[in-house]
């Protein structure tokens, strides 16, 4: 069975493990290339997009892919829904690997904004000191709040950013929650942003918050397409054993 998996998230390389033992699989993981060095993966690997849901389509099909599987970041909202799309017009088998969100617990201080630009607006004019827990691809948007003191923290280091006061962390997932706490404390940071991720790998900062009392600024999550989902890489093989086992028995 030939699979297309995509990739970026550490659900997805947890599936690329499990699937590098299966030989009846034979997996491919596509990445957007986001970073300039991805965690290292054992199966097959292409890199970039794929030139929309046409372009997708004319991969699947070339390459006689017989299921795909999105286990992109819930935030990679447009490749979700080219995968929808080209599952439908192919009749293509598709499963999500789809992480249920953060939810609220006792002590936690969250608001929930629309976007990046929400955040902004939402931090306030007195000047504060924000950690952006987000990555860099949507900071741009806090050049509309130059007034605040900003720690970006993503995998790679960013180009020139319209901010003014801002310092960069690059590291690498994951991060502990006394890390974190420490790394809060020692920044002096008031306020965080973040993305409503969900997962283990990047809740440290929210259990840190919770415990130091420090309001946090999630970004809603984009709407996905509804398709077949599991939550994680070991539900999504036994659905792919089944799967490849009912295919194995119509002889296809
Ligand atoms: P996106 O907006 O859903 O995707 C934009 C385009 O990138 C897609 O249309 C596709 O291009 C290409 N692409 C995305 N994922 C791909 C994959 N696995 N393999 C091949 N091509 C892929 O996603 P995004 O721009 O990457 O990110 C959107 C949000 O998700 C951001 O907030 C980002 O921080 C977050 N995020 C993304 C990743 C990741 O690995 N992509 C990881 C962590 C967080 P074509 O239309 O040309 O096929």
């Amino acid at each position: 069975m030939k699979l297309l998996l995509l990739g970026g998230t550490a659900e997805g390389s947890g599936l690329a493990r499990l699937l590098a033992g299966r030989p009846q699989f034979q997996a491919t993981l596509s990445l957007a290339g986001r970073t300039e060095r991805p965690a290292t993966n054992p199966l097959l690997q292409r890199t970039g997009g794929f030139g929309g849901v046409i372009g997708l389509c004319s991969y699947l099909f070339e390459n006689k892919i017989d299921v795909l599987i999105d286990a992109t970041h819930p935030y990679a909202a447009q490749m979700s829904r080219n995968a929808a799309m080209a599952s439908r017009r192919l009749s293509l088998p598709l499963l999500a690997l789809r992480r249920p969100p953060w939810q609220a617990q006792a002590g936690d201080r969250w608001q929930t904004v629309a976007d990046a630009a929400a955040a902004a607006e939402a931090l306030g004019t007195a000047p504060r000191r924000v950690f952006l827990a987000m990555g860099r691809l949507e900071v741009a948007a806090f050049a509309a709040a130059p007034q605040h003191d900003y720690l970006l923290r993503s995998v790679d280091r960013p180009g020139p950013l319209p901010l003014p006061r801002l310092r960069i962390v690059t590291a690498r997932g994951p991060f502990a929650e006394a890390e974190e706490e420490q790394l809060l404390r020692q920044e002096r940071i008031e306020v965080i942003v973040s993305k409503n991720s969900g997962g283990t790998a990047t809740y440290g900062k929210i259990a840190a918050a919770r415990r130091l009392g420090l309001p946090v600024i999630l970004l809603q999550r984009p709407i996905l397409p509804e398709v077949e989902s599991v939550a994680t890489p070991a539900a999504a093989i036994r659905w792919l054993d089944t799967h490849h086992a009912a295919d194995a028995r119509r002889g296809v």
